[in-house]
């Protein structure tokens, strides 16, 4: 891999993935692969060296770190990465005004190799359809990403106190920026370091969550699968079906989870705080798998990106890199009660709970027969009566995670 400043090679990120793309290219284009990574007297400046015919070829292959902020370690040595999973914050340590410098991109286009007989796949190919992002509200590339900047910048003092509640508009919202590149992750994180406010500085945090989690998976690819704390593994999952789709199609009775839900199904996307009450309940309330719930925001989150996917699962369920110890199981009513204590946001999502009062709309099963009718919603009827009983899943949830931790 070649950085920003022309120099550094890096064979354990983009660049293998370059070699081997290159490779197959030539491949494909009858050309036989002779060495990969030469180790002669010109080390470092080749990477593969293939026969075409006669022809004996040099490739050297470029590649452009874009997408993480901080390098991730590459040839780390053992103490320096188990300091740097402590955690994000450690992490976030590591932060130097180098990383936020914007990459020197060399024109190349007039420097690419043309291609005969070789012709891309169309999209439709690839097995995507056409779709209208404005429908769902993301204004698509870069032009739609500096808006949503500039409109954020000017919320980004009061980001640490608007952001966990998601009837206010306190995030950014550019998630799907980041994930497809139609944004700059240095330029953003620029701003943020050179801003002195603590809204910058929580938001700068929040940045690093999304490297952090690249980091773990660069080096534990593992995780895609399994548990990065291997005892977990061993977690039995009774995974009831029936729960599952409740919870997917927003029918578990608990509004705020319901109300999240609705907005992921309808929207593609999920507010923080949610992705985090959502999680804990899938896996610690209904006892399903944390990797059920992964896969179903995959298929339906528009900024779904495999790293902060797992990463955000894996530190629900307890079972990640700097995860929440398993006896923090979120209780789904306070939860409400806390970040949406008008219940603005279930209102919204979940209209048949518009009648009910301020106190009653966390917990609507609590009202009685008479409160049912005045609020124009009958439990069990118009709206379901919770799936579970919180405090009985949550006895079953620390005996589960005990049972693993005790062997
Ligand atoms: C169960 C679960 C699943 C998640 N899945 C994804 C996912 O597939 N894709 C994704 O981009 N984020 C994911 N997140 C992280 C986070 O919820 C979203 O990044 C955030 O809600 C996006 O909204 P925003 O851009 O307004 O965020 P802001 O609060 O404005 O944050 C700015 C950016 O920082 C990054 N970020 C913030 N929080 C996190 C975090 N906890 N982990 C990693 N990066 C973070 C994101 O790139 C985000 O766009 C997940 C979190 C959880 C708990």
């Amino acid at each position: 891999m070649t950085e920003a400043d022309g120099t550094v090679r890096d064979r354990t990120w983009l660049g293998a993935y370059g070699e081997r793309v290159a490779v197959d290219w030539l491949r494909g284009h009858g050309c036989k692969v002779l060495a990969r990574n030469f180790k002669g007297p010109h080390r470092g400046e080749v990477d593969i060296i293939a026969r075409d015919g006669k022809l004996l070829l040099f490739v050297e292959v470029k590649t452009r770190r874009e997408n993480p902020l901080v390098r991730p370690l590459d040839a780390v040595d053992k103490t320096k990465q188990a300091l740097i999973e402590r955690g994000a914050n450690a992490w976030l340590k590591r932060l130097t005004d180098r990383d936020l410098q914007a990459h020197v991109v060399k024109p190349s286009k007039g420097q690419l190799a043309t291609q005969s007989g070789f012709t891309l796949p169309s999209l439709q190919q690839l097995g995507f359809e056409t779709t209208n992002l404005l429908t769902l509200g993301i204004n698509p590339g870069m032009s739609g990403a500096s808006a949503l900047f500039a409109d954020f910048k000017a919320r980004m003092a009061a980001y640490h106190e608007r952001r966990d509640f998601p009837a206010r508009k306190g995030p950014s919202y550019l998630s799907v920026h980041l994930r497809f590149g139609t944004v700059s992750i240095r330029a953003l994180a620029a701003a943020a370091w050179h801003d002195a406010g603590r809204g910058a500085a929580v938001w700068l945090s929040e940045l690093i969550w999304r490297d952090f989690y690249f980091m773990i998976l660069h080096h534990h690819p593992r995780i895609a699968t399994q548990s990065f704390r291997p005892e977990y593994d061993a977690l039995v999952f009774p995974n009831d079906k029936a729960r599952f789709d409740a919870w997917c199609e927003a029918r578990t009775g608990y509004p705020l989870v319901d109300a999240a839900m609705r907005q992921l199904n309808q929207t593609g996307y999920m507010h923080n705080r949610l992705r985090m009450v959502v999680a804990s309940f899938l896996v610690k309330d209904l006892h399903i798998d944390w990797r059920w719930g992964e896969r179903y925001f995959a298929a339906q989150l528009n900024d779904f990106d495999l790293a902060a996917n797992n990463g955000g699962w894996q530190w629900a369920a307890s079972t990640g890199c700097d995860a929440q110890p398993y006896f923090r199981i979120f209780n789904p009513v306070t939860q409400s009660e806390k970040f949406d204590p008008k219940g603005e946001f279930i209102r919204k999502y979940v209209p048949e709970l518009k009648g009910c009062s301020e106190r009653q709309v966390h917990a609507p099963w609590l009202m009685n027969a008479a409160q049912q009718q005045a609020a124009g919603t009958v439990i069990g009827r118009d709206y379901p009566a919770p799936l579970v009983d919180h405090a009985a899943a949550r006895a079953v949830t620390l005996e589960l995670y005990k049972r693993v931790r005790a062997v």
